[in-house]
């Protein structure tokens, strides 16, 4: 299984970007992902280039038109869901990267300017997507990021497919901490239990870590799990 991702954008030349490197790279050389970047400009109806115009109503900057990006979407989308990366999306969850990581293909749509004309949404079934709370100038970096977390639970891609099981997200709550060599350092001592090698009670310690750590800076996922 491999997921192939069509990636509409007025700045092709960003993709593969970060994801070109370490493992999601890797991962694209052996062929476990692949991408197509096309540029929504190539389906503008003038000579410039335009995607664009005014907002209907008024008010500040531009709104891609429905048009082009329509085309764009036709001429491309080859199966799969339709993904359009907005601050007014449901927020990315690693629920949602894990159901993503089951498609064979995605088409993911990057705004620019003040975002896309409502009805391509409607128009073809568009599901929305926020990576948070902050607005960014474009969508390609929203999109490069939810596709990092999908690739990376793609088979083959993580060596050790039991990592991603224990991490933060997985079981609805946030990780606990980790240590490694040196045993001490700064005088800082790695806990004793960790050392005991006594399996059952470390995994004990690392789910009441768990729980402390997010009831202290996550409440909302404790609240979302009971
Ligand atoms: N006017 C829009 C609003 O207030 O919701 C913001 C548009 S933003 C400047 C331009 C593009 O960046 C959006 O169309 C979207 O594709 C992308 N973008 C910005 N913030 C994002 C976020 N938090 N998550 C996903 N995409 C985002």
């Amino acid at each position: 299984m491999s997921l192939h991702a069509t990636i509409l954008t007025i700045f092709p030349e960003i993709f593969p970007g970060f994801l070109g490197t370490s493992l999601t790279g890797k991962a694209l050389k052996e062929g476990l992902w692949s991408y197509n970047a096309v540029n929504i400009r190539d389906y503008a109806f003038d000579k410039h280039g335009s995607v664009d115009d005014t907002p209907c109503g008024g008010g500040a900057g531009m709104i891609m038109r429905p048009d082009v990006l329509g085309e764009a979407i036709e001429h491309n989308h080859s199966g799969g869901k339709i993904i359009y990366m907005s601050p007014k999306g449901k927020p990315l969850t690693q629920a949602k990267v894990r159901e993503l990581s089951m498609l064979d293909e995605v088409t993911v749509i990057c705004g620019r300017f003040e975002g896309i004309d409502e009805r391509v949404i409607e128009e073809y079934g568009i599901e929305e997507i926020s990576i948070g709370d902050y607005v960014l100038t474009g969508g390609e970096q929203a999109a490069m990021i939810m596709l990092d977390a999908v690739i990376r639970l793609l088979p083959g891609v993580l060596g050790n497919a039991a990592s991603t099981e224990n991490e933060s997200f997985e079981d609805g709550l946030l990780e606990y901490p980790q240590y490694t060599r040196p045993i001490e350092w700064k005088g800082r001592k790695v806990p004793e239990i960790l050392l005991s090698g006594h399996h059952e009670n470390i995994a004990k310690w690392q789910r009441q870590q768990a729980l402390q750590i997010t009831e202290k800076r996550r409440p909302d996922l404790l609240e979302k799990n009971t």
